[in-house]
């Protein structure tokens, strides 16, 4: 495996590449250089072989040695003369010359070791030739010593006839030892160039190879996500190139990604910091993404990994299947906090398209609209009592006036009396339509305070003045108590009077003839201004109470109206009292009485009005 990957490298496939084109140039040379040179040799060889050759018969026949051998039996001395003639004329070395005479038998023989061939007939097919006239005669022929030779027969004229004829034996062996070490330099040479190739390969492929293997680690590093390193750059090349493409590439990359993250930590921090609640699913409907808000609107701190959305907002799968298709959608989720409160969430659906996947998902954005329900629903509900309030003395006083036109006005006891009637209730329609305005200027903050100094014993006096007749009437006992230390608090006497006022008839109102009312005033512990009318009237039932401030709240509408209340005067006091920095709390129990207790922040003498 290891050896696999090795051969998969590239610096051994480009050493191996030239390894091979030398190995083919190399013997393609060495085929076509040897094969040359063994011909040049041969035929250098038997050419001197021939020109030898062709030198000894010539000198043979111009010599007269044959023919004084003419006859059949030639002297003794003629064939030695012959033997040192072709003995000293030959210097190929290891070269047998036989001189033959006409019939083929051999006369002398260059060497001493073959003298016992003279006498003796050659038969060879080369001889018989040679006496027959043929000039060239040769032969290579390889003999018991595994050994080559060259073998040529020339015939010897005389006279223009064959007198006899020269057989040459030469051994090649030289010319192949020649070969031989020749071939052996050129593979000795192979080897060699080989051996170098591999040493320039392995370095030449290495300065390719090596910042190959540079640029893959910095390529595993920026997959990483370093970015700080660098690929180093040598030179101009193509690598070069490369690496300085990659170096710019990196930069692109890292920047891209810098962007990427801050684009990412934008969102997140908008989608944290957004004070709607916002969800994000997959195209499944399932939920990929939630900041704070929406969990906090879900009442949740985490929400489960791929929970669907329709699970999250615990609402039909119905419009989350429908926004996924492609479509908005809206709807309302209510939520119990807790028993006394319902939140109220509007929640849009919105598709999330992909210009080339369609719809990749849904966005839901929750919205709290729990205020703007209740504003509405009290909108509503104020709208109805309004009309209502007015409706009821707009009917009595046409039925009055419409009695008066039938009739009445000629009795007029009864006339005067109808006339009362209607007086009265245009009075309640203009103390409802007053008191409306004062709430209207309270709602708009149009409602300027003036304080101013007052002397509260003073002024708690002079509200049960104001209402002295109603309390005699009533028999009603009224005592007012203020600690001494209050004589000069800053106050907006008149709507501080205002608010006494309602307090004050509410408790007239409300309690029976012959009770008895109380105004304390004193400053409590928190240092604030208390100021509490008590009384020992009919009370509020305490189902009632907490919506006793409510406007148009009556705990019995019908007395409140004969009394010739409209249903707003605590409201009133209460947005006085708050206007302040105050708070206004009630407390009662059903027959036995009612404490109101206004708490004001006490801005004493010298100090700067509010
Ligand atoms: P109204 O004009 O009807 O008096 P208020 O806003 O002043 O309207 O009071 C609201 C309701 O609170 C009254 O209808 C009455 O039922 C109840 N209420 C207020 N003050 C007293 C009190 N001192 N004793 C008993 N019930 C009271």
């Amino acid at each position: 495996m290891k050896g696999f990957r090795l051969f998969r490298s590239i610096q051994i496939k480009l050493i191996l590449m030239v390894l091979l084109l030398i190995l083919i140039a190399v013997q393609l040379i060495g085929v076509y250089f040897i094969s040359t040179m063994k011909t040049s040799l041969i035929n250098t060889f038997t050419t001197n072989l021939n020109n030898q050759s062709n030198l000894l018969t010539s000198v043979l026949s111009a010599s007269n040695l044959f023919s004084s051998t003419k006859d059949e039996n030639g002297t003794g001395d003629t064939n030695e003369l012959l033997s040192t003639l072709v003995g000293s004329f030959f210097n190929i070395s290891g070269a047998e010359i036989q001189v033959l005479d006409s019939s083929g038998k051999v006369l002398a023989t260059s060497k001493s070791s073959q003298q016992f061939y003279v006498g003796r007939k050659n038969t060879s097919l080369l001889v018989s030739r040679a006496l027959q006239g043929v000039r060239d005669n040769e032969e290579e022929i390889i003999d018991e010593d595994n050994t080559r030779n060259k073998v040529i027969a020339k015939p010897i004229n005389s006279n223009g006839r064959i007198v006899g004829a020269i057989y040459v034996v030469a051994s090649m062996q030289e010319v192949y030892q020649t070969m031989e070490r020749i071939n052996q330099i050129f593979v000795s040479g192979t080897l060699i160039a080989l051996g170098l190739t591999t040493i320039l390969g392995v370095l030449l492929a290495g300065t390719i190879t090596s910042p190959i293997k540079v640029l893959t680690k910095q390529a595993t590093a920026v997959a990483e996500g370093r970015f700080t390193e660098r690929v180093p750059v040598f030179g101009k090349d193509e690598i070069g190139q490369l690496s300085m493409a990659f170096n710019d590439m990196t930069d692109r990359l890292s920047e891209a990604l810098a962007i990427n993250e801050e684009e990412k930590e934008k969102l997140a921090s908008i989608l944290s910091n957004m004070s709607d609640g916002v969800l994000a699913t997959d195209e499944y409907g399932r939920v990929i993404v939630s900041n704070r808000r929406a969990r906090g609107m879900l009442g949740v701190d985490e929400l489960k990994e791929g929970i669907e959305l329709s699970i999250a907002l615990g609402i039909e799968k119905e419009p989350i299947n429908d926004t996924l298709q492609g479509n908005e959608n809206a709807l309302l989720l209510r939520r119990d906090e807790d028993e006394e409160e319902e939140l109220v969430f509007r929640v849009t659906l919105t598709p999330i398209r992909r210009r080339d996947r369609g719809v990749a998902g849904a966005i839901a954005v929750l919205q709290d609209v729990t205020e703007m329900e209740k504003l509405e629903h009290a909108r509503r509900e104020f709208v109805a009592n309004v009309s209502h309030e007015l409706r009821t003395p707009l009917t009595t006083i046409k039925s009055y006036a419409e009695a008066l036109g039938d009739g009445a006005l000629e009795e007029p006891p009864l006339a005067d009396r109808f006339v009362g009637v209607i007086r009265s209730e245009t009075e309640r329609m203009i103390r409802l339509v007053t008191d409306l305005l004062h709430l209207s200027r309270f709602d708009s903050g149009r409602n300027q305070l003036r304080g101013q100094k007052t002397d509260l014993s003073e002024m708690l006096e002079e509200v049960v003045d104001r209402f002295s007749f109603q309390l005699r009437q009533k028999a009603i006992t009224a005592s007012v108590k203020v600690e001494h230390k209050l004589k000069g608090v800053w106050i907006d006497r008149d709507g501080i009077d205002q608010v006494l006022d309602n307090l004050v008839s509410n408790a007239i109102k409300y309690t029976l003839d012959g009770g008895t009312i109380e105004i304390l005033a004193r400053r409590n512990e928190a240092s604030l201004l208390a100021i509490m009318i008590k009384d020992t009237g009919i009370g509020i039932p305490k189902k009632d109470l907490a919506r006793i401030f409510e406007r148009f709240y009556r705990v019995d509408k019908a007395r409140s109206r004969n009394m010739g209340g409209t249903g707003l005067g605590l409201s009133i006091a209460r947005e006085i009292v708050r206007a302040h920095g105050g708070t206004i709390t009630i407390d009662s129990e059903a027959n036995v009485g009612t404490v109101v207790t206004v708490l004001l922040p006490i801005v004493l003498e010298g100090s700067e009005p509010r």
